[in-house]
């Protein structure tokens, strides 16, 4: 693909579209998800599943390449769940706060670090318009802290803990160093890969 063939993100949530960009920008040509487009209804039981939902509904509607990313958090000691519920895991209008809150009630029985393993979840899907589609995963392996820290990025990022990092959460590092070793980071650096084969 041409490094100017224009891509739309097909990302509806402002902070993972915004961290989409920051990897992607220097590389390809972004166009902004149209405002006029309906939310995609994610109901697939997998990432790939949705994040395919979702880079489909793009292409169609604007005849243009989408590239569309679904992520998540697999905590172990509850069988992999919030998984591809992340998003709505304390309910269909579920904040970040609420979500985060819940987590931590849902574990609050296992204080000991090593019942706390977890681990997020990229899928990313860059979709032609005539159907043809690259696929890459990413994950980052940690563990949920006892308590929110950091200002930092969305989601679950104030109680995650990477196990490559030096014990703070993802909301307390910068965007660049959250990069260097997401999910996404990774999903992401894989799919321009591919591009560059
Ligand atoms: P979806 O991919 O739009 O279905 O939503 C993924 C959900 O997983 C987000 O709303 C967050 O709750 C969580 N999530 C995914 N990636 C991250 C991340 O990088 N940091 C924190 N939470 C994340």
């Amino acid at each position: 693909m041409g490094e100017r063939t224009p891509i739309v993100l097909a990302s509806a949530n402002p902070k993972k579209a915004a961290e989409i960009a920051e990897i992607l920008a220097d590389h390809l040509e972004l166009v902004p998800r149209p405002e006029d487009v309906p939310e995609v209804i994610e109901d697939e039981d997998t990432f790939e599943g949705n994040a395919r939902l979702k880079a489909v509904a793009l292409s169609e509607a604007t005849g243009l390449a989408a590239v569309a990313d679904d992520s998540g958090l697999e905590v172990d000691a509850l069988g992999g769940a919030p998984g591809v519920w992340s998003a709505r895991y304390a309910g269909e209008d579920a904040t970040d706060q609420d979500n985060v809150d819940k987590l931590l009630a849902a574990l609050a029985d296992r204080p000991d670090p090593a019942d706390r393993t977890a681990r997020f979840r990229a899928v990313v899907i860059l979709r032609y318009p005539d159907g043809r589609e690259q696929v890459a995963a990413g994950h980052v392996e940690g563990r949920i802290a006892d308590a929110p820290r950091g200002p930092g990025g969305f989601g679950y990022d104030p109680v995650f803990i990477p196990d490559e990092g030096d014990g703070r959460t993802f909301g307390e590092m910068t965007q660049d160093e959250k990069h260097a070793i997401s999910h996404r980071g990774r999903a992401l650096r894989s799919l321009l890969a591919q591009l560059e084969a």
